[in-house]
């Protein structure tokens, strides 16, 4: 049996063997089981420079996707080779049975542990068959294989229309702009971004996206994408009874933990995604759950979540492992983080590069002009909690994620009074 095998290929399942190998643990003590077919590599680039044209982004050169590790050797197909890790590519694992230690797969053939780190994320929710979610031309992104399909479809798109107003949303609205497609966002709620933004904040990007050419249609929901001819996408029916011409429909409506080889095996599940403790233990001995799959105890805040974002990705993978291999046993504390970048191909006058800081619960008080930087705070019984900053230098994006850490007493009409991002922070 293997020593330590990893379940996934994505963000988490990288970092894990990464963390593994700075401890001197490498060789034919790892495996990865992977159902894609390329090495982990950084996934929030799939809705980024990904998706430019060719001529317009370095990041569409062959490889680019096909590795973690920024700033630090890219963990590419040669560097698992060199390490003696085994990847299996393209096998996906089917089942899990705790008490063999066994893992049944996709390949037909079984796979024994000793230790299991489980770090399959999570998979793109689907529009359902029935209102023309699976016809063609509708895109979901969630792997490289996707974003590949749905570079083919931009480069003969028209019209696109996309659906849902979150960040994935977002970034391939931004991005269709760089193509100069015709591209209209559809979301059932009030403004962009809403888990996140206030109204006054998602005013400020959603002009961004007007300026450049992009509509909204916003409080609808899709009633039926529309074929022609019982194949391919031709238009998308809102339930305001709105009909939008498109060739292509990119779908962006959130993730599922991907939970499913798993459900049957025991393991506690909790909130959607498998439950594990400070160190990353589920509730069975030798295995652990990282990234998007894991449901974690948020210490900061007392209370348990699960977190879709790639800082969380690397972070629990790195705690996973240095605590599996014994070098700490602190629980995880983590504070809440997630970027989005868009409109940052050449000649996009404006880029656009923003982080959010721990909680967004209470009152905001808004610093600075949109241009060229801006902050919110999130204040609750006068204690920060959260803190939003556009376009800032590193040193400030580090300035804002140390107050939020700290959650100190502030004074909302003080702040208010703020001139600048800077004098604020
Ligand atoms: P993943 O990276 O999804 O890796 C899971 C891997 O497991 C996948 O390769 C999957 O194929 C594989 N797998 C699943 N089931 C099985 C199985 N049964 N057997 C074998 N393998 C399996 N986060 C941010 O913070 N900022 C961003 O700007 C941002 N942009 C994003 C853009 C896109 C298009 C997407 C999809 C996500 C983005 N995210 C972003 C989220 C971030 O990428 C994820 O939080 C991160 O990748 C999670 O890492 P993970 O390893 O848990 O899951």
């Amino acid at each position: 049996s293997k020593e330590y095998v990893i379940v996934g290929g994505g963000n988490a399942a990288g970092y894990a063997v990464r963390a593994f190998t700075e401890h001197g643990v490498e060789g034919s003590k790892i495996c990865i089981v992977a159902k894609e077919k390329v090495p982990p590599y950084e996934r929030p680039a799939l809705t980024k420079a990904y998706l430019f044209p060719l001529d317009k982004s370095p990041a569409r050169l062959p490889g680019f996707h096909t590795c973690v590790g920024i700033g630090k050797p890219r963990q590419t197909d040669e560097w698992y080779k060199e390490k003696g890790i085994e990847v299996l590519y393209d096998v996906a694992v089917t089942g899990l049975d705790v008490s063999a230690k066994t893992l049944s797969t996709s390949s037909g053939s079984s796979i024994q542990y000793n230790n299991l780190i489980i770090a399959t994320g999570a998979t793109a929710a689907r529009l359902p068959k029935a209102i023309g979610g699976a016809l063609q031309g509708v895109q979901y992104i969630r792997d490289v294989a996707d974003a590949d399909a749905l570079v083919e479809a931009l480069q003969k798109c028209k019209k696109l229309v996309v659906i849902g107003g979150g960040y994935i949303g977002m970034e391939v609205a931004a991005a269709a702009t760089a193509w100069s497609i015709d591209t209209t966002m559809v979301f059932p709620e009030p403004h962009i971004m809403p888990r996140l933004f206030t109204p006054s904040i998602a005013e400020k990007y959603e002009e961004l996206f007007r300026n450049k050419g992009v509509k909204f249609n916003k409080g609808v929901t899709v009633k039926e994408i529309v074929s022609k001819d019982g194949e391919k996408v031709s238009a998308v029916e809102l339930s305001d009874g709105t009909v939008l011409d498109a060739d292509t429909v990119v779908v962006g409506i959130g993730a599922k933990p991907a939970v499913g080889p798993f459900l049957e095996s025991g393991l506690r599940m909790a909130e959607g995604g498998i439950e594990v403790d400070g160190l990353f233990r589920t509730s069975t001995p030798n295995i652990w759950a990282i990234g998007d799959v894991a449901t974690f105890p948020l210490k900061i805040y007392n209370r348990t979540t699960r977190v879709e974002h790639v800082d969380h990705a690397r972070k629990s993978a790195q705690h996973c492992v240095d605590s599996l291999l014994q070098v700490q046993q602190d629980p995880y504390d983590y504070l809440p983080y997630f970027y989005s970048r868009i409109f940052e191909h050449p000649g996009s006058e404006r880029k656009v590069w923003w982080q959010f800081y721990g909680d967004n619960v209470g009152d905001v008080v808004e610093v600075g002009d949109f241009s060229p930087k801006y902050a919110a705070f999130w204040i609750q019984s006068g204690t920060l909690k959260g803190v939003f900053l556009e376009s800032g230098s590193p040193e400030e994006f580090g300035a804002v994620a140390k107050l939020a850490r700290q959650q100190p007493k502030l004074d909302a009409k003080k702040l208010q009074g703020a001139s600048s991002v800077e004098h604020a922070i």
